[in-house]
């Protein structure tokens, strides 16, 4: 079974560089979301698209295509077939992201590309919402912060050593604006989720932080193991699982994207039994009923994954 790390969290928190880090570390595909609605801010402002008409933004979106590679195991973006990895981290660019990810249409554009690349395989994800809306069900979910003013310092410092002319007190004043922005919008707004670990990093320097999180991961993933390890074993003794025809799973065909498994099933073990013979990251969808009738249960099977 793939394992799924969302990270979440304010700017500067340090999540792109951290979670590459900690991606590298585990062996660990890393995308970063942010990437994705900074393409979509260079676009419009190359292009003179007005970024506070709604309108406009979801209309440029059918000429933007995105395509994200992995490169000696760095994310490449590719906005209409152009690598934009470097000009989309410049000030303005950030701003404009900021703009166009308030926009629902935007949001909707891009949030299959994100689970696609989360599919069937080891990651870590970061952005805003990936543990809310994008991957409400991964394995490990954090929300790294710091101080505003540290996250400041260390935005600052990066850009400075890249040599952009920025003043510490701007880049301050950015920071909050945009933090205040992803925080306040209607739609999948910058938030913990309620089952993410909190990971403060003011006092800690890059390397600290890449430790506190990988701890954070492996601890996580060794526990889901040990279940799924509890629950494979106990599903193997008490109905000797014989799988046939497990080649045809299209992920075993090489095929992307989500699939869905339609089983006739008789008896309330037989979910945990389907999870136990595949790799996939699985969701369940169940009933209703299994929701309203006991809340024990229905916290349970909600937190093995379960939607109604
Ligand atoms: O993380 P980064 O600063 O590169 O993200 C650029 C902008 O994209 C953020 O300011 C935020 O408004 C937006 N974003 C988002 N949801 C994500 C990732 C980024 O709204 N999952």
């Amino acid at each position: 079974m793939s394992i799924a790390v969302a990270i979440d969290g304010p700017v500067g928190a340090g999540k792109s560089s951290i979670a590459k880090e900690c991606a590298k570390r585990l062996g660990f595909i890393y995308v970063d979301t942010g990437a994705m609605y900074r393409c979509i801010g260079l676009f419009c402002d190359r292009n003179g698209v007005d970024m506070d008409d709604p309108v406009r933004v979801s209309a440029a979106l059918s000429h933007i295509s995105l395509d994200v590679k992995i490169k000696d195991g760095t994310q490449h973006i590719y906005l209409n077939g152009y690598d934009v990895s470097d000009e989309i981290r410049l000030p303005e660019i950030s701003m404009a992201a900021s703009k166009v990810s308030a926009i629902p249409a935007v949001r909707a554009f891009l949030l299959q590309l994100q689970r696609d690349m989360a599919e069937s395989r080891d990651v870590i994800m970061d952005g805003r919402d990936i543990g809310t809306v994008v991957l409400p069900n991964a394995t490990v979910k954090i929300y790294l912060t710091a101080d505003a003013e540290v996250r400041a310092k260390r935005r600052y410092d990066e850009l400075i050593a890249k040599g952009t002319a920025v003043s510490y007190e701007s880049v301050l004043m950015d920071l909050k604006q945009r933090d205040h922005n992803d925080m306040t919008r209607e739609i999948a707004p910058l938030k913990q989720a309620d089952d993410a670990v909190l990971a403060d990093t003011t006092e800690l320097d890059f390397e600290g932080s890449c430790d506190l999180l990988v701890r954070i991961i492996k601890e996580k993933a060794e526990i889901r193991e040990f279940f799924r390890k509890i629950v494979c074993l106990s599903m193997h003794i008490k109905y000797r699982i014989k799988l046939i025809g497990g080649d045809n799973r299209p992920y075993k065909n090489g095929i992307k994207g989500g699939y869905i498994i339609a089983c006739n099933h008789q008896d309330y073990g037989d979910p945990p039994l389907i999870a136990a013979v595949n790799k996939a990251h699985f969701s369940f969808m169940a009933k209703i009923e299994l929701f309203e009738k006991n809340k024990f249960f229905a916290w349970l099977i909600t937190k093995c994954g379960a939607f109604p």
